[in-house]
């Protein structure tokens, strides 16, 4: 221990002596840095002989030790010169002036300084320490000093400007941090950056402000960083909502940090972004299982969120789904306003008290939806994630005594996914297993075994909605049993699957402006969802709308039970168009509580006819997406068609309409017309039905018109 005036002595307190009292007196750092007065401060800064207290008699300043650090890194800000900035920037590989001054970085006029923070029992930040050092030497710590997170700072309040992002990024010191900071915000990512001040030290005061975020570590290429990564891991685990971290390429250099990257790409963010998410991986560490535990550890069950810890707002009010779309359009260029209708529904649907709602929402890449599922990740009741792997749905690895499994996180909430896409390019065992583990937990309970004699046992649902593009149809289209709990929803530009001009001329336009489009539409999303909803808040189903979707569940019933082309092998055996009522029944109630949920969105009394539209466009979406072209299209045109018309119409090609007629034809749905060449109709129930359940009539008004003119 030194002495209580070090950390005075250290940041300007000059010509400290000792009174006879005991206290300490000395030259005011603030005072004496006058210009008015070479005098002003000259023996009026008194310190109490523990150093814990210290008063200035000429401005008046006081407090603790804490107070001090604050006002001497705020003075320091103040002091550093534009030129002073610049030559540090210089010595750094150019971080740009204002990514120093973002992180607090002054100069005292001898020393380059920063603050580093620990959280309070009140959750504020304190300053712990201040850092100092001279240009290209390495930082050290002020006497007494505790080692906290090195953060951005406020220029105003000079406290740590944390942004409370989902996403927090954990580096391996100051210069790391900085840098990932710059590289994120030249992109317009403005996600929080904090920086542990070396590899080996988490300060666990500051654990709290991970808690539920997803929590990136980005810690350097050796050994005392990887180590130090996986200690990280331990603390945070169990805290946050999911980890990642940087695994380096194979063949980089011992040490090699998020500033070599910085320097070997020019400080071009956009580069740096893309290299870094290539290297991120969630997987825990394979290692690192917990020989104490010994024998079974059971997942336990999980049970529902405590509704308070999401935060929904017990007074929050219905939001006019009119102000609603008015926010998305200012930057998404929505061509079909249902959309909203649609995600809102949707989660409205999983926190009501009925079966769970899955719905993929199929897209091309760029037709908006991922901005808009992204900007539900600060709503309550629900649970972001930007893709799936089977290692972090349910892991058999343990932390601690702490599961790192994600399924557990989801239970009681909607499970928001932005790429669903990535689980149809693994590998056929990998798919597999995730979409059977994701069949349980439908059901409400999971159970797994790991060979180190762990056993994960989940109960509970969720709800999910996942963006995908129109790869899921292949992914399906021989494997029902793949989507089958899945109902879904197809975005369309004017009856073609196109990401329109306008789509791409709106992304550019946003660009500049992306962070702030991303906070506006978060901030629209939460205030929607924050609301409670109580049974007697629920729609009611009038009849004629019952029956319709009875009908529909039943027809897409049907639509699934076309058979693949491949599988059929000539054989004339006896196939019926009856529904399988199972699959009928599961989707009709899947159907209405969609319907529920859009209605507690659109804050309906009793469901309406457009709500029905969206539902029977749902409908049509979940059927398999070729024969449910080539229906569309018979009907459309007039019942009656060849099979070149139609090949024409839905630009499938004729080898593929011919088989999916051929199909259609064993099923009873169409009937091939006696004496013509591959001419089919559709059987009058089939028109019938459809024609009741009005699913293709707008599609029908539009073609019509179009002929006509
Ligand atoms: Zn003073």
């Amino acid at each position: 221990m030194g002495n209580p005036t070090d950390i005075y002595a250290q940041h300007g307190v000059d010509n400290i002596t000792r009174k006879p009292d005991g206290e300490f007196i000395g030259n005011c750092p603030w005072c004496r840095a006058r210009k008015d007065s070479k005098k002003h401060g000259a023996n009026t800064f008194f310190i109490r002989a523990d150093g814990e207290v210290w008063d200035c008699k000429t401005c008046g300043k006081s407090g603790n030790v804490n107070k001090f650090l604050s006002e001497t890194f705020a003075a320091n800000m103040n002091r550093a010169s534009l030129g002073d900035l610049k030559e540090l920037s210089a010595s750094r590989g150019g971080l740009q002036v204002r990514t120093l001054k973002a992180w607090g970085v002054g100069f005292n006029g001898k020393q380059f300084t920063y603050p580093s923070w620990l959280m309070q029992q009140s959750g504020t930040f304190s300053p712990s320490d201040i850092r100092l050092f001279r240009l290209g030497k390495k930082p050290v710590s002020s006497a007494g000093g505790h080692a906290g997170l090195i953060m951005p700072v406020s220029s105003v309040t000079k406290l740590p400007a944390i942004k409370g992002s989902k996403t927090i990024w954990v580096c391996e010191g100051e210069w790391d941090g900085m840098a990932w900071y710059e590289a994120l915000r030249s992109v317009g990512i403005e996600d929080d950056v904090v920086a542990v001040p070396g590899a080996g030290t988490f300060p666990g005061k500051c654990i709290p402000m991970f808690q539920g975020k997803d929590v990136v570590t980005l810690y350097d290429n050796d050994t005392p960083g990887q180590a130090g990564q996986k200690r990280t891991w331990q603390k945070l685990t169990g805290v946050v909502g999911s980890l990642r971290r940087i695994r380096w390429e194979n063949g980089l250099p011992d040490g090699y940090d998020i500033r070599d990257l910085y320097l070997e790409h020019k400080a071009d963010g956009a580069s740096m972004v893309r290299v870094v998410n290539g290297f991120l991986t969630s997987e825990p560490y394979a290692d690192h299982v917990d020989s104490s535990a010994g024998g079974t550890v059971s997942g336990g069950i999980a049970s529902a969120p405590d509704p308070a810890l999401d935060n929904i707002d017990p007074d929050g009010r219905w939001v006019n789904p009119d102000e609603v779309l008015a926010s998305y359009k200012k930057w998404l260029k929505l061509d079909q306003p249902e959309m909203l209708d649609v995600v809102f529904g949707s989660v409205f649907a999983n926190r009501m008290d009925v079966d769970p709602l899955w719905l993929f929402f199929v897209g091309p890449p760029g037709c908006g939806k991922s901005e808009l599922l992204m900007s539900l990740s600060s709503a309550p009741m629900v649970h972001c994630s930007t893709g799936i792997t089977n290692h972090t749905l349910i892991s058999g690895m343990n932390f601690g005594k702490q599961d790192p499994s994600l399924l557990p996180k989801l239970i009681g909430r909607t499970w928001i996914v932005k790429d669903f896409t990535t689980v149809l390019s693994l590998n056929q065992l990998a798919r597999d297993e995730i979409f059977s583990v994701l069949r349980d937990a439908y059901d409400g309970r999971v159970e797994k075994p790991y060979g180190n004699m762990v056993v994960r046992r989940y109960e509970g649902r969720f709800g999910i909605v996942a963006g995908v593009t129109n790869k899921i149809d292949s992914a399906t289209a021989g494997n029902a049993v793949l989507g089958e709990r899945f109902i879904r929803w197809r975005s369309r530009h004017k009856g073609k699957v196109l990401v329109s001009k306008d789509v791409i001329m709106q992304a550019l336009d946003n660009l500049s402006e992306e962070s702030q489009m991303r906070n506006e539409l978060k901030d629209i999303a939460r205030k929607v969802l924050n609301r409670p909803i109580e049974r007697k808040h629920y729609p009611n189903i009038p009849k004629w709308f019952k029956e319709r979707v009875v009908e529909l569940a039943q027809w897409v019933a049907v639509m699934r039970g076309v058979i693949e082309r491949e599988k059929f092998t000539g054989s004339t055996g006896v196939i019926s168009a009856k529904p399988q009522p199972e699959i009928a029944t599961r989707l009709a109630k899947q159907f209405c509580t969609l319907a529920l949920g859009i209605g507690v969105y659109r804050g309906l009394k009793e469901l309406d006819e457009y709500t029905y539209k969206i539902i029977a466009q749902v409908g049509c979406d979940t059927c398999p997406d070729r024969s449910e072209e080539v229906i569309r299209s018979l009907y459309i045109l007039g019942g009656r068609a060849s099979t070149k018309i139609i090949a024409d119409d839905t630009r499938f090609p004729y080898d593929t309409v011919r088989w999916v007629l051929q199909d259609m034809d064993l099923l009873g749905i169409v009937k091939r017309e006696k004496g013509s060449e591959g001419s089919y109709v559709l059987h009058k129930p089939v028109h019938a039905v459809l024609k009741r359940m009005k699913i293709y009539e707008e599609d029908h008004a539009w073609r019509w018109s179009g002929l006509k003119a």
